[in-house]
């Protein structure tokens, strides 16, 4: 059995629905919240968490009655226990609290905490075997293969939450696993999609944080800029799929319309499209197997009028580059990829990098690691947590150095 599930292997559930969601505050949080206040009788929220933002969290466990709320910075105890006095909703506070919301009693989770922090979390709800709606990409390219093994061990079921993937879960029910013969994933481009290469290297962070087409969290947006985020997409593709990297493509639209595309051995090719809306794919999540009535503006292609396609740069974009590399080494290369993207990701951020040099720690923090002798088959998610720590130190350790060389 995959994790990924066939269309008809859920189990029918009676009565409302207990369900956590992991980054409660965040964007893909607020779209979840969003789905679940359309129809409140069908849910049971069990738990909810976030990082630091007490008033967002404490607001949203009270308007759902919230059995746990968890805040992961643990000098913020204090604050949301006064925020939720008098509710009996109970709380925490650190990672261990985070862990605990995601350990408890829920039919389905929502894992959307941003980067790998949400690794831990998300493994502890598939050990549960809860079906667990999947938008932390980075804590599957972190833990590849692992995660997926955790979740086909445990019975957990994961359903792709990211709009590409959940394309490409909608699409592949059109033929057998055997008629596959590849898929297509689509990107907008971002902001700099047209921009010349020593304009992108200059690119700042207000720049970088206006995408054409989706309202997203931070480092997600910054990652649609510099396409690293298609690199990561791919390597989700790759995991949560079981493909080779030759099966993967990238394409670029730049209406997001059209999100994902499975090509089978008739040589017909299946699409999944959409308004750019998050609440799609995770209403698509939050119903499956069946499907329930979403609140998006619906599809209207007379008015779009073009679709476009084009071919992905992957001079201007190195991050896609390294990302395919990267994947094509294995043995936590991947890992690695998305420790060094999150630390250039922030230095980016604290401006202490431009944004060209994003992409080259990625690259000199790849290369180090491999010419260390690091590369080593990953034998666990835990192994994984390892590599991700070390690669982090190797990356931090190298900033200096390519903060100070020019492009
Ligand atoms: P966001 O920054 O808006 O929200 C992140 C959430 O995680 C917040 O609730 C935050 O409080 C919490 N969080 C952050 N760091 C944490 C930590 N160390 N421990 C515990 N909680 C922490 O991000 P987002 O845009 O909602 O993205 C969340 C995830 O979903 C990312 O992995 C992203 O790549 C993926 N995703 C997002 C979108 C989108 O449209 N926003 C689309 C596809 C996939
Ligand atoms: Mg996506």
């Amino acid at each position: 059995m995959s994790a990924v599930p066939l269309r008809n292997d859920q189990p029918a559930i009676n009565g409302p629905r207990a369900i956590t969601v992991l980054g409660a505050t965040g964007s893909i949080g607020d779209s979840t919240m969003d789905l679940l206040r359309l129809a409140p009788e069908r849910y049971q929220v069990e738990a909810l968490t976030a990082h630091s933002n007490v008033e967002g969290l404490a607001k949203l466990a009270r308007e759902f009655n919230a059995r746990f709320a968890a805040i992961a910075d643990p000098a913020r105890l204090g604050e949301l226990k006064e925020a939720l006095s008098g509710t009996g909703i109970a709380c925490g506070a650190g990672e261990s609290a985070i862990i605990e919301a995601a350990a408890r009693p829920a039919d389905w989770l929502m894992a959307a905490v941003s980067g790998a922090a949400g690794l831990k979390p998300a493994l502890a709800a598939v050990d549960r075997g809860t079906t667990v709606a999947l938008a932390n990409k980075e804590c599957l390219v972190c833990a590849g293969d692992f995660f997926m093994q955790r979740a086909v061990d445990a019975g957990a079921r994961i359903l792709p939450a990211d709009s590409e993937h959940n394309a490409l879960f909608q699409a592949l029910s059109s033929g057998n696993r055997a008629e596959l013969t590849r898929v297509i994933i689509t990107a907008s481009g971002g902001p700099f999609r047209t921009w010349a290469a020593a304009d992108i290297e200059q690119a700042t962070l207000e720049q970088a944080l206006k995408h054409p087409n989706w309202s997203m969290g931070q480092k997600i947006t910054i990652d649609s800029a510099s396409m690293m985020n298609k690199g990561l997409e791919v390597i989700e593709a790759a995991y949560l799929f079981a493909l080779s990297p030759d099966q993967i493509d990238v394409l670029v639209h730049p209406q997001s319309i059209v999100h994902g595309l499975v090509e089978f051995s008739d040589r017909s090719v299946v699409a999944q499209l959409g308004s750019p809306d998050m609440r799609i794919p995770i209403a698509h999540c939050l119903g499956w197997p069946d499907r329930i009535v979403g609140p998006s503006t619906r599809l209207d292609l007379a008015k779009i009028g073009q679709l476009t396609f084009e071919a992905p740069d992957f001079e201007r974009f190195p991050g896609l580059r390294l990302a395919f590399e990267a994947l094509r080494t294995g043995q936590g290369a991947t890992t690695v990829f998305n420790a060094a993207n999150e630390i250039a990701v922030a230095a980016f951020v604290g401006k202490k990098i431009r944004f060209g040099a994003i992409a080259r720690l990625v690259e000199a923090t790849l290369e180090q690691w491999v010419r260390a002798g690091n590369l080593a088959p990953l034998t666990s998610a835990d192994d994984a947590i390892a590599v991700d720590h070390n690669a982090r130190n190797l990356a931090a350790s190298l900033l200096p150095q390519i903060a100070a060389k020019a492009s």
